[in-house]
């Protein structure tokens, strides 16, 4: 098959994929095509990572939080989760960390618990908060 060079230099480039086609009017051409970038994953488990843009702007690739973009939140909250003590005991006046969220790391004073929830106090400002969103510090 006779392949007709007309390439652009730009095309010379060998990140394009080449494919050589016959079009409708018999001619031989070479059409290009870049390879379609794939989802990211997360570096420690392999899991495809949500919420994340293949391409786009800064923040179209990334979530929200903590290592955002970069782990999965089961690996981000392994990590967060290093710093606690695993005593796994919720109870007021107890210090504990945030692990999910946009404020997953920040480090919280529990007021008060009500059943699933937990009244604590960040930057000086009180949330509600489920209490599987917190580690006990
Ligand atoms: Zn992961």
């Amino acid at each position: 098959m006779k392949i007709v060079h007309n390439m652009s230099p730009s095309h010379k480039s060998r990140s394009w994929k080449r494919r050589a086609v016959v079009t409708p009017g018999g001619t031989n051409k070479l059409r290009f095509t870049r390879e379609k970038k794939d989802f990211a994953h997360c570096p420690s488990c392999g899991q495809m990572l949500h919420g994340v843009a293949i391409e786009g702007s800064a923040s179209e690739k990334r979530t929200n939080r903590p290592f955002g973009g970069q782990l999965c939140s089961s690996c981000m909250r392994a990590v967060l989760r290093q710093e606690s003590e695993n005593t796994g005991v919720i109870e007021p006046g107890r210090e504990a960390i945030k692990i999910a969220g946009h404020d997953a790391g920040e480090h919280v004073k529990i007021i008060k618990v009500e059943g699933k929830f937990a009244v604590v106090e960040s930057r000086k400002k009180q949330r509600r908060v489920n209490v599987k969103h917190l580690e006990p510090l």
